[in-house]
């Protein structure tokens, strides 16, 4: 039987064509999909598609948008082999990252893919994207789906998507993972390196955590691998900030993020490898916020390395007061992530011993 995959179309530039008498993009119609790219009937699978009713730029992505999303690929995920999502490039990352953490103990690849012009262009980038994300997604060891995690294909490289930033507005190359090689490249043969895939952290029932840096949780009842089945998790927590700093970032500014009514979690950009000021009023309405139970994780502002609390003077102060590190993770999985933790942990603890520790893949386990 050939592979069944479900394309999905959530908006963005890849599903745009140009009216040939206005010149106006418009959303293309997927209903019509082999008629644009006959090339696709060449492929060895069945592909059946799903438009969202209102496509968005991504620009309009948000959890309710989400969970529409997950909602589908979970309503359809027995039916399928795998699926290939369609989205606007501007916030795949953070979309990836998010689907990743929906997506507990996926068994079938999720593949998003966009295209920086219109799939109606001459020059397009998106027929490429497209069909290698298709080949990508029907690819199998003996009937088992080769790809069991959330991807990122765009110009010949394939990521693991919750490692992945946006880097150019007009390259194709438009994205990176600085801290993660590809997982696969297209050339003359499409090869995937299975070293790198991810694999699913299997959890012994018995013990009901997976003997490592679980057992230190200390609700393990609520263990976030708490089954080897697949889980859809499509909750997550939106009162959450993104502060950068930057040199002669002030009182006013950062007690006002800090007093933010409502306030569950703040990533704080730093930089290099997690420093901050060190001043006392920074450090005070940190604490501050940590004390009203506000969670607070140091990622770096730097494209690629880690975080590493207590290198530096400038870091030791944030780690005695309690910030979580966010070692090598992106600011767009932290986010993605955090905003997970927040509905699925309830004290600091639990929420820094899974924050620290590889879900999904998107953090370095062996960082300290
Ligand atoms: N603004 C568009 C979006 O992210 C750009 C793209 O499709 O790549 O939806």
């Amino acid at each position: 039987m050939k592979p069944k995959i479900l394309l999905i179309y959530t908006g963005g530039t890849i599903g745009m064509m140009k009216d040939p008498e206005t010149k106006a993009l418009r959303a293309f119609d997927f209903s019509k999909l082999l008629v644009h790219i006959p090339e696709i009937k060449q492929l060895d699978c069945e592909i059946e598609t799903f438009s969202f009713e209102d496509p968005i730029d991504s620009s309009d992505m948000n959890i309710q948008e989400w969970r529409k999303l997950g909602d589908v690929i979970h309503a359809n995920y027995d039916d399928y082999n795998g699926f290939v999502v369609l989205h606007g490039s501007d916030t795949m990352s953070f979309t990836g990252s998010t689907l990743s953490f929906m997506f507990e103990n996926l068994t079938k690849p999720i593949i998003l893919t966009g295209s920086q012009l219109p799939i109606g262009d001459l020059r397009t980038d998106a027929k490429e994207n497209l069909i290698t994300s298709l080949q990508l997604a029907i690819q199998n060891d003996n009937g088992t789906p080769a790809i069991q995690e959330v991807c990122i294909y765009f110009e010949y490289q394939l990521y693991r998507a919750n490692r992945t930033s946006k880097i150019n507005a007009e390259h194709f190359e438009a994205f990176s993972s600085p801290n993660y090689p590809p997982l696969a490249i297209s050339g003359v043969h499409l090869n995937i390196d299975k070293s790198l895939l991810w694999q699913r952290k299997l959890v012994d029932p018995s013990l009901n955590v997976d003997g490592t840096a679980f057992a230190k949780a200390e609700t393990q009842k609520n263990s976030l691998l708490d089954s080897n089945r697949m889980n859809y998790r499509p909750d997550f927590e939106d009162a959450v900030v993104v502060l950068k700093l930057f040199p002669g970032i002030t009182e006013e500014v950062v007690g006002a993020i800090c007093n933010i009514k409502g306030l569950k979690g703040i990533i704080l950009e730093t930089y290099g490898s997690g420093n901050a000021p060190t001043q006392k009023w920074f450090i005070n309405l940190l604490k501050k916020a940590l004390e009203n139970n506000i969670r607070i994780v140091n990622v770096t502002q730097c494209v690629g390395g880690a975080v590493s609390m207590g290198k530096y003077e400038t870091s030791t102060q944030l780690k005695q007061i309690g910030i979580v590190s966010g070692k090598d993770i992106t600011t767009e999985a932290a986010l993605a992530k955090m905003m997970y933790l927040l509905v699925h942990t309830n004290s600091l603890n639990d929420f820094r011993v899974y924050f620290e520790t590889s879900l999904r893949g998107e953090v370095t386990d062996s960082i300290a």
